[in-house]
Parts: structure tokens; C-alpha cells; sequence
């Protein structure tokens, strides 16, 4: 069976959340489990200065976009068990970042997408990959499902050929003005409610959730809550309107890259037989952070995007209760300069107390991950979430909000049956969510207890290769389908 997938950011090239680990591990499992897949991302500057051994695949190709030529390469880079296709374009691919600077997106981002969806279904043409699941994810890759449906509807290289849209967040739809539809290509006539109009612009993600053939999200709880106007950001009645045609698959971790016992990235490895070299992480952590943190008083983790959707406004309300329960914190984030600015006031009032870096960094990611006792992931909504799954392979107890796909992954602790892997709060508020952390601190400090509670947590098992089983599932039932 072969696979197309279309992904704006994979890992190990180019990353900046959770859709490049899925994009990077997924067809990885995939290929082992005999599918044929091919990856497509756009070459940017990140990848450039790999200086990986790039094979020339196609020259001074071109397409038509909205009526301006555009040439561009393809390079093709095999490792890994991954086969990745380079789309080369150096205007609208050789830049600094992946999708804008500080100062906002690149306002060119509609046609520098589009163009990498249309490029990369080119692609396919001119290899004679000819896929029999196109599958693209997020809104960056949804103009492809608009151009099979429109521009390749009789071409007979894609007449076998059926699609599949993976929605990692909803909240970003790739929104633009009216006059986009003509430059990427696409029919003006597309420009009303039934089709990619939406209030009063143009909505890239709705051509996948329209056009693709079926729509995953990744988790199942996440499926559900898109389909209520609480979760659905706008696209909820559209949901319920395709939601035979929707399901969500839990994303898994890709344990090479992430197991305490083989990570080269933390100061020492441990397995769950022996956590002493757990220990000597948390002593390498606090002293990388030059903090004071009590022995007897657990450290709690973040990495994460600093946005609205990640909860920290309410963190940022309960910080100091939460000190006030003994914790100390280490906070990797990069984002919203307010939250940024709120974060490094917090540090310099209590420089022992709260651990800060402002940075996009794998090293002290893994090492929070490592060093840490509890980790809070307080989302106000979540797609699936990797950081609680990774969390877990590291010892590290999750403190989450029950919503989306950490209600999924995390079960509540029960002191008196022993089981469950974490702390969960319901509702998005600083009483909510002090209420876990004080249940985590109070079983961090039974001894009896929290071994326990960590080899729970080390113990579960989120590995790819049943994710990958259900996707491999779901493609033959698409490609099955008239
Ligand atoms: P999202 O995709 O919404 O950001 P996920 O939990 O799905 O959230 O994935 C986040 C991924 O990005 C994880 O691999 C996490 O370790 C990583 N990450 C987030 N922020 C940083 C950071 N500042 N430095 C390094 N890695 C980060």
C-alpha cells in the first residue's frame, strides 16, 4: 500500500510541537508494518544547514499557481527507516522560521503551503509514487485535498487514489483573505458557506475536513469534544456533519528517541529496576537551574509552547500557592511574550523556586523530563498531548487536566487500590488545579507510595506500533471505499 504523507514540520528535520514527532515516528511503524510511504515537507533553511546527503530527485520542475509559474527541486533523504521527499523552493522555503518571526506569521504563508501541497502531489506525478492514501495533516497540507478534488479530478494518475486529513489542533485553520482562493490556484466559486468560506474568509483546514476522504484527530476523547461548540473553534456543526467519517487514534511515542535507559540526551540513563540515575538527574536539574529544592519535596516539570491553550494563565494564577506547597518548578517554553514576560517576573522573585529558560531545546527538554518528579500539563484543551506520555517513560508523574487526549492517557491515582499514573482536574481554574498538586505532593511524600505510583507510570506503554495498526487499518477500509 502506498503512503503519501504531507507534514509541514518532521522530526529529526525541522520541529516546532507535537504534529513533527507524529510526522517523524508514524510512518516509521508504518513502513514495519509493510506499507510504502513517502513523506513530503518543504525544505527549509533548518534542514539546509544539516548539510544531510541530499539525492537529487527532480531539477527545474515547475507548476502553475493561480497563473504564476513556479520552479522548484525535490531531494529525497533516506534514514532511519524514514523516506522523505524535500520540496526545494528557496523563496518561500529558505528562511529563518519554520512558519514566521516574533513579529507574526510569514504573510505569505497561504501560497507558500499551498504551493508545497500542490508541489508535492507534482511530486508523486512525476516519481510515479502513485499513492493510494494521500495523507496530510494540520491545515498547512489541507490544500491538498481542495486540488485532488478540483484540479486532479480527472487526472487519471490520481483517479485510484483516496485521502485522509489528521487534524492535530483545531485552533489552527490557516485563515485568509478572499482573494487567496485565485492565487493558490483554486476555484473562486469555492468561496461560499458549503465550501471554504467562513465567516468572511477563506479557511484552509475545512478543505480536508470537506474533501478528504476521512478525518482523524489524535485521541478519541479529542473527536468527540471538536463536535460541541465548547472544543469546536467554529467548525463543530461541520464536524457532526462529517462525523461518520471521523475518528480519533491516540498518537504513541517513538521510544528510540524517548526511554530514560538509551536517551543520550539526559545526564544519566535508569530504567524502572534501578531509579538512582533518576536521582542524579533531579540533582542535575536543580543544579543546572541553580535551585533550592528540598529532598523530601518534589520538583514539577513543564515543556511546552507558552499559549493560551496550554493552561499557564492558571499557573500563572496559582504560582504562588504552589510554592506554598513546597514545590519547586522548571519551566522550557518559548511564545506568548506576555506569559514570557509574567514567567521571568515569577523567576526573579523566587530564583530558587522557579527554574526558567525561554529556548526551544531538546537537551533541557529531555532533562526535565529526566529530573523531574511531577510534570503539569494544565491545557485548557488538548489534541492528544506527547509531553504526559513521555513524562511517564521517565518516572515522572503527570499533574493534567482531564481534557482531550490526557484524559485518555492518565488515570488518577488511588492511594488504596495502587493504581493509576497521575494527578486529574476538571475544571480550568487555580483551585482545580492546586487540588492535584496537593494529592501529588502528599504521595510524593509516602514512601510507601510513590514508587509505586512511578513504576505505574514506567510501566505504560504507548508505543507506536498500535497507533500505526489502527492507521494502516483505517487506510484499507479508504482505499476500499468507491
Ligand atoms: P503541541 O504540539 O501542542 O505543542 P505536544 O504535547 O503534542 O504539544 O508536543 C509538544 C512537543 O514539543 C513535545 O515533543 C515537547 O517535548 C516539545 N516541546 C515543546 N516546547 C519545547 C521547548 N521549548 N523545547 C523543546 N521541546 C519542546
Amino acid at each position: 500500500m502506498n503512503i503519501a504523507f504531507l507534514a509541514s514540520e518532521v522530526i529529526p528535520y525541522a520541529k516546532t510541537g507535537g504534529l513533527a514527532d507524529v510526522a517523524g515516528a508514524l510512518p516509521k511503524f508504518l513502513s514495519k508494518l509493510g506499507a510504502e510511504v513517502r513523506v513530503f515537507m518543504p525544505l527549509y533553511r533548518e534542514v539546509r544547514k544539516k548539510n544531510l546527503p541530499l539525492e537529487p530527485v527532480l531539477a527545474d520542475a515547475s507548476l502553475d499557481l493561480g497563473g504564476k509559474r513556479v520552479t522548484f527541486s525535490v531531494f529525497a533523504h533516506r534514514a532511519g527507516g524514514l523516506f522523505v521527499f524535500f520540496i526545494d523552493q528557496a523563496a518561500y522555503f529558505d528562511r529563518d522560521q519554520l512558519y514566521g518571526t516574533a513579529a507574526g506569521d510569514y504573510p505569505d504563508n497561504a501560497e507558500r503551503f499551498a504551493f508545497f501541497s500542490r508541489a508535492s502531489l507534482e511530486t508523486m506525478r512525476a516519481t510515479g509514487f502513485r499513492p493510494d492514501v494521500v495523507h496530510g495533516h494540520d491545515w498547512q497540507a489541507a490544500a491538498a485535498f481542495a486540488y485532488l478534488k478540483f484540479s486532479y479530478a480527472d487526472d487519471p494518475f490520481f483517479v485510484g487514489t483516496r485521502s485522509l486529513f489528521t487534524i492535530h489542533n483545531l485552533a489552527y485553520q490557516g485563515l485568509f483573505e478572499k482573494d487567496i482562493l485565485g492565487r493558490i490556484g483554486l476555484p473562486e466559486s469555492l468561496f461560499n458557506m458549503n465550501d471554504l468560506e467562513f465567516y468572511g474568509k477563506v479557511n484552509t483546514l475545512k478543505a480536508g475536513i470537506l474533501y478528504a476522504t476521512a478525518v482523524t484527530t489524535v485521541s478519541p476523547r479529542y473527536s468527540r469534544e471538536i463536535q460541541t461548540p465548547e472544543f469546536g473553534c467554529g467548525l463543530d456543526g461541520l464536524l457532526r456533519h462529517r462525523a461518520d467519517a471521523l475518528r480519533g487514534i491516540l498518537n504513541g511515542v517513538d521510544y528510540q528517541d524517548w526511554d530514560p535507559a538509551t536517551d543520550r540526551l539526559i545526564p544519566r540513563n535508569f530504567g524502572p529496576a534501578d531509579l538512582t540515575g533518576k536521582k542524579d538527574c533531579r540533582a542535575e536539574l536543580v543544579r543546572m537551574f541553580g535551585l533550592e529544592a528540598p529532598a523530601d519535596l518534589p520538583v514539577a516539570g513543564m515543556v511546552t509552547r507558552l499559549a493560551g491553550q496550554k493552561g499557564l494563565d492558571i499557573v500563572c494564577e496559582a504560582l504562588d500557592s504552589l510554592f506554598g506547597l513546597g514545590l519547586t518548578f522548571v519551566i522550557l517554553g518559548t511564545g506568548d511574550p506576555k506569559i514570557q514576560d509574567f514567567l521571568l517576573a515569577a523567576q526573579k522573585r523566587h530564583p530558587a523556586r522557579l527554574g526558567l529558560k525561554i529556548a526551544f531545546d531538546e537537551r533541557i527538554a529531555h532533562t526535565i523530563y529526566a529530573g523531574s518528579d511531577l510534570f503539569l500539563i494544565p491545557s485548557r484543551y488538548e489534541p492528544c498531548g506527547l509531553t504526559q506520555m513521555y513524562a511517564l517513560k521517565y518516572g515522572t508523574i503527570p499533574v493534567v487536566r482531564a481534557t482531550g487526549g490526557l484524559d485518555d492517557s492518565i488515570q488518577e491515582y488511588d492511594p488504596l487500590a495502587g493504581r493509576g499514573n497521575g494527578f486529574k482536574f476538571v475544571e480550568a481554574a487555580p483551585e482545580a488545579l492546586l487540588s492535584a498538586a496537593a494529592r501529588s505532593v502528599e504521595a510524593f511524600r509516602r514512601p510507601q507510595a510513590w514508587p509505586a505510583l512511578v513504576g505505574n507510570a514506567m510501566a505504560a506503554d504507548f508505543s507506536w506500533e498500535r497507533s500505526a495498526a489502527a492507521y494502516l487499518d483505517l487506510y484499507k477500509k479508504i482505499a476500499a471505499t468507491a
